[in-house]
C-alpha cells in the first residue's frame, strides 16, 4: 500500500493538471444541479486529510490518471468496512454522498475499524463527463475510456450468459477478460487482502438498495442479515418514500448483471455488500414545462437538482453500516 504523505502530494500535483473553473455556475445555467468538478473534488479532499485521513495512491486509469482511496480509523484494526463510487461516471450524486460519508468518517472515526473510501472510481469517465457538460454536449457516459463498463469487468461470474448483455452488449460491455480493465485492476490488488466485511457501492438512479447476487438468480446464504441492513438504509435514505430493497440480479426481470462489484466483495470476501442507487434522479418532481429539456441531458436523468440533501440523507442512512453497526440484534 501506497505512503500516504507521497500519495497526498500526489493529489495535490493531480489537481494541479485539472481544470480550475468551478462547474457549479455552468450547471446551474442549465438547471442540472449544484455538483463539484474533480478539481474541486480534489480540493475538497484536503478537509479529511487534514483530520486524519490517510491517502492512498490505488493505481493509474487507462488514461493516466490517478486512483486514490482515503482510509480512516485505526491501522491495526482487522475489520475493513470498504465504500465505492464512480464506476459509472455519470452517476456525480453517487461521489457527492462518498464525499459526505468521508467528511463525517473523518470527523468521528470509527474506534474499531478502518474505512477505506474509492470516491472516484473512474477518474477518465468522469472527466469525460465533465468535458461533456463543459462544453454543452448532452452525452450519456456509462464506460472507463476503453469503452468498458467497469461493473461487468470485476472478477465474480465474469462471462456467464447475460441477457442484459445479449440483448444491449455495448453498453455492458464486460472487457477482455475477468480486471481486464485498469481502474478494476488496481481496486482488486489493492483490496484483494483486506479483510473486508463490509462494502458499500454507490450508484443512481432508482431508489432502491440492491444486495448480492447480480449475476445467479439464486439466494445468496447471508440473504436476511443482506435484507435486513438493505432495509434501514432504504428507510432512512428517504423516511417519506423508502427506497425498494432487491436482490440485483432481480431488481429488472431477467436482467442478470454479471463481473458486479457487489458479487466480488460478497463471494470472494466473505463481506455483507450492498449497492445503494442514490436518489430518483434529475427528472421527478420537475414541472411538466421543463422536462422536455431536462430529459434531453442525460446527467439530470442520474442526478437530482439538489445534490446536497439527498447525499447527506443517503450518508447518514449507510452511515452506520459502513461504521460496523445496524443489522440484526
Ligand atoms: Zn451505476
Amino acid at each position: 500500500m501506497s505512503d500516504p504523505a507521497l500519495a497526498a502530494a500526489e493529489l495535490t500535483d493531480e489537481r494541479g493538471r485539472l481544470e480550475p473553473t468551478p462547474i457549479g455556475p455552468i450547471l446551474g445555467r442549465r438547471d442540472l444541479g449544484g455538483y463539484r468538478g474533480m478539481h474541486e473534488l480534489l480540493g475538497a479532499l484536503a478537509e479529511p486529510v487534514a483530520r486524519g485521513a490517510r491517502v492512498r495512491l490505488v493505481g493509474r486509469s487507462a488514461r493516466g490518471l490517478r486512483l486514490f482511496g482515503f482510509e480512516v480509523g485505526p491501522p491495526e484494526a482487522t475489520d475493513v468496512t470498504v465504500v465505492v463510487a464512480g464506476l459509472h461516471p455519470i452517476e456525480w450524486i453517487g461521489v457527492e454522498t462518498a464525499m459526505t460519508l468521508l467528511e463525517a468518517l473523518a470527523e468521528r472515526p470509527p474506534p474499531d475499524r478502518r474505512v477505506f473510501v474509492v470516491p472516484i472510481a473512474n477518474p477518465d469517465g468522469f472527466a469525460e463527463v465533465e468535458a461533456n457538460l463543459r462544453a454543452g454536449r448532452r452525452r450519456f457516459v456509462r464506460h472507463n475510456a476503453r469503452g468498458v463498463d467497469l461493473n461487468r469487468n470485476f472478477p465474480s461470474f465474469w462471462g456467464w450468459p447475460s441477457l442484459a448483455r445479449l440483448l444491449l452488449g455495448p453498453v455492458f460491455a464486460r472487457g477482455k477478460a475477468a480486471a481486464s480493465e485498469p481502474e478494476v485492476r488496481a481496486l482488486v490488488d489493492t483490496l484483494v487482502a483486506l479483510p473486508i466485511d463490509r462494502a458499500l457501492s454507490l450508484h443512481s438512479f432508482g431508489g432502491a438498495v440492491l444486495h448480492p447476487y447480480g449475476a445467479r438468480l439464486a439466494r445468496p446464504g447471508r440473504l436476511a442479515e443482506l435484507e435486513e441492513h438493505a432495509g434501514e438504509i432504504a428507510r432512512a435514505s428517504d423516511p417519506r418514500r423508502p427506497y425498494r430493497v432487491a436482490q440485483s440480479s432481480r431488481w429488472v426481470p431477467g436482467f442478470t448483471a454479471t463481473g458486479m462489484e457487489i458479487d466480488w466483495f460478497y463471494d470472494h470476501h466473505g463481506a455483507l455488500a450492498l449497492l445503494v442507487e442514490c436518489s430518483r434522479g434529475g427528472l421527478a418532481g420537475r414541472p411538466w414545462g421543463d422536462l422536455a429539456r431536462a430529459a434531453s441531458e442525460p446527467f439530470a436523468w442520474f442526478n437530482p437538482r439538489e445534490p446536497a440533501p439527498v447525499a447527506t440523507a443517503i450518508a447518514a442512512a449507510c452511515l452506520p453500516f459502513v461504521r460496523g453497526v445496524g443489522g440484526p440484534e
